[in-house]
């Protein structure tokens, strides 16, 4: 009887069928690794079942082709599949996480799909008319046949099948005009294709290959001879020479172990000998996994004893900012059974993971120094977790990760670190100036940041919402203290300015007296600056929070609010301040009501939301209309 495909295997199915994907010949390095899948279930079972006799020197995957038939073959002699695990392996895909993946974005292409993912089995459709699966499990000795055509469903019967483990045979399309499905039963093919995705299985992956051989005795006689040839060199790609690998090999490793359709940033491949030895094959992705900034990512490394898999995701081995490396770290000073438990304590994975945050930070140093546009590409993708870096702990970490931190320069217009601020900075510059907002074109247009800018002096903009905490973090950089220019305590003027400013508060006091109780005292002090160039108002805080600060504590989803000490400051030589005394000289009822637009405009230059639009917006339509 004929079985239907589960409804989403077959939307699956008709993608692959259909797919325009240009790597058709992914579909070999999928079935290769289920095949090897496979005889590492039988293998591992057999360690802890005496009544498992294997034959481990002859674990191996075949690959045979049958160009009449146009058939491709790819056996195993691994766990096999009963009856009931042909059905629902083979029938059903639904619960795999790429195919809700697709589902939940579904603007997602098919191709990033299959390419993110790797469908497993059925991306043998790309290329097959129809498949059939024999398979016998282990200590069994009935097999069953899987057949499908990939449309209308699949059927499976008894049947009968030498030895345990699974052939797939692969009923290979028509050529057509667009691709020579033929290709894949040509020996030059099939090897390139190992050794490009699959050189590093475990398990020999055997062809009969055609050998033209001399005949004996003679010197231009020659015989065809078959044998069998191991195609894959079984070597790690880690344990393998650097100069050996080219970064076609990397990426392609890559993208098989981690489904990462884009290829990385950055390969940090070495090997360790010393006090602990190992091999490390660690990749920065170029792209933050679609689950990066959630609870649900783990952070962690592959890790390997001798080449076989112990942990996948062994988290001990990465600090929590470098938590966007994947990789592989390979030891052989490690027991194979080791703990979760055990691991936390263990000297070697201490030493290890101490020296794999040394070379990520070193290459992470390096591509600053060598490839700074490639650099900014990382930070824009991971610095925020650099950045938390610096804050959590209590700033433990910081003198480590300070350098690898950039800001956006209002004098350069692009990125700089740290470093290169305090190196350019004037002589008689005290501090290092910096401004927070949303992004770089509203903290460029705060008041407070023209006069500053004017004086020639560079200003950081931090637009990330960690950034302020970084810098209180800090505190400071080589001696220099942070300064915010929205700050109070910002003082750029000359004594004399000063004094000037001093005394016309002196004079203006009653007024910024009467003003200040007219905004029910929402702002601490209302003064004139001398920090205001051409604009005519801003707000400045006192202490330790400030504006933009508020705003970022106030979003998080918790009771704790907080308030910033604000002074609403006036530019002295602005129109405004001779308008505020002829206010309160004929028309405090006005005044007060100028103080409310002027505060309100003045948290809207910040960015703060107003309390009263409604109100504000009256008062506004109430004096122009008149
Ligand atoms: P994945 O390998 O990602 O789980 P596949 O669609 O490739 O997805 O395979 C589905 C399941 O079918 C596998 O998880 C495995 O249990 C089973 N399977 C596939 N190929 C073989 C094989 N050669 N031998 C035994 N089981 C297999």
């Amino acid at each position: 009887m004929k079985k239907k495909f589960k409804a989403e295997s077959k939307k699956l199915l008709d993608m692959m069928i259909n797919s325009i994907y240009t790597n058709k010949e992914i579909f070999l390095r999928e079935l290769i690794s289920n095949a090897s899948d496979a005889i590492d279930k039988i293998y591992y079972r057999s360690l802890t079942d005496s009544s498992i006799k294997l034959d481990k020197k002859n674990l191996n995957i075949r690959i045979s082709v049958d160009k009449d038939l146009r058939t491709l073959s790819i056996s195993d002699n691994g766990c096999g599949m009963n009856e009931k695990e042909l059905n629902d392996y083979l029938g059903v895909i639904a619960q795999s996480d790429s195919y809700s993946f697709k589902q939940e974005n579904s603007e997602q292409t098919d191709v990033n799909l299959i390419g993110q993912f790797g469908v497993g089995f059925y991306s043998a459709f790309m290329v097959s008319n129809s498949i059939s699966v024999l398979s016998r499990p282990y200590g069994s000795d009935k097999a069953y046949l899987w057949k499908s055509n990939g449309c209308d469903g699949y059927t499976i019967e008894e049947s009968s099948k030498d030895g345990y483990g699974t052939i797939i045979t692969l009923y290979l399309k028509e050529d057509d005009d667009d691709f020579k499905y033929s290709e894949f039963l040509e020996e030059y093919k099939i090897r390139s294709i190992i050794k490009k995705y699959s050189d590093y299985i475990n398990y020999p992956i055997i062809m009969k290959v055609n050998n033209r051989v001399l005949k004996e005795g003679t010197d231009d006689e020659y015989i065809d001879s078959t044998q069998d040839e191991t195609l894959n060199s079984m070597i790690p790609i880690w344990k393998k020479k650097k100069s050996e690998i080219t970064e076609e090999e990397y990426n392609n490793f890559y993208s098989d172990k981690f489904f990462d359709y884009e290829k990385p940033l950055k390969v940090i491949h070495s090997s360790v000998e010393g006090q602990c030895s190992y091999n490390s094959l660690l990749f920065i992705p170029s792209h933050a996994p679609y689950d990066f900034y959630t609870k649900e990512y783990e952070k962690g490394l592959q890790l390997y004893s001798n080449g076989v898999l112990i942990m996948d995701k062994c988290s001990e081995l990465l600090p929590d900012y470098f938590s966007f490396v994947r990789g592989i770290v390979d030891t052989q000073d490690l027991s194979l059974n080791i703990s979760r438990e055990t691991l936390q304590q263990d000297r070697n994975i201490k030493v290890i993971a101490k020296s794999i945050e040394n070379k990520i930070k070193n290459e992470l140093s390096n591509m600053l120094k060598n490839d700074f546009e490639e650099y900014k590409k990382f930070f824009k993708i991971f610095g925020v977790q650099i950045k938390f870096g610096i804050y959590n702990n209590y700033g433990m970490d910081k003198d480590k990760l300070q350098d690898l931190v950039l800001f956006y320069s209002s004098n350069k217009e692009d990125y700089i670190t740290l470093n290169d601020y305090v190196l350019s900075m004037d002589k008689d510059q005290k501090d290092i100036y910096y401004a927070s907002g949303e992004n770089v074109s509203k903290v460029s247009s705060l008041p407070q940041v023209e006069l500053v800018k004017s004086k020639g002096y560079d200003i950081l903009y931090l637009t990330d919402y960690v950034d302020e905490f970084v810098i209180q973090v800090l505190m400071e950089y080589e001696g220099k203290h942070f300064m915010n220019v929205c700050s109070n305590e910002l003082d750029l003027g000359s004594d004399d300015e000063k004094k000037k400013v001093e005394e016309k508060n002196v004079l203006y006091k009653d007024i910024f007296e009467y003003m200040k109780s007219s905004l029910d005292d929402q702002v601490s002090d209302i003064k004139f600056t001398s920090r205001l160039k051409s604009h005519p108002i801003c707000l400045t805080s006192k202490g330790g929070i400030s504006a933009e600060m508020e705003k970022v504590i106030n979003a998080m989803p918790n009771d704790e609010k907080v308030k910033a000490d604000l002074v609403l400051e006036i530019n002295e030589n602005h129109d405004i301040a001779l308008k505020l005394k002829e206010l309160y000289d004929n028309d405090k009822e006005l005044l007060s009501k100028y103080a409310k637009i002027l505060y309100s405009q003045a948290r809207l230059i910040e960015g703060l939301s107003i309390d009263n639009p409604t109100e504000i917006s009256n008062l506004v339509c109430e004096i122009i209309s008149k």
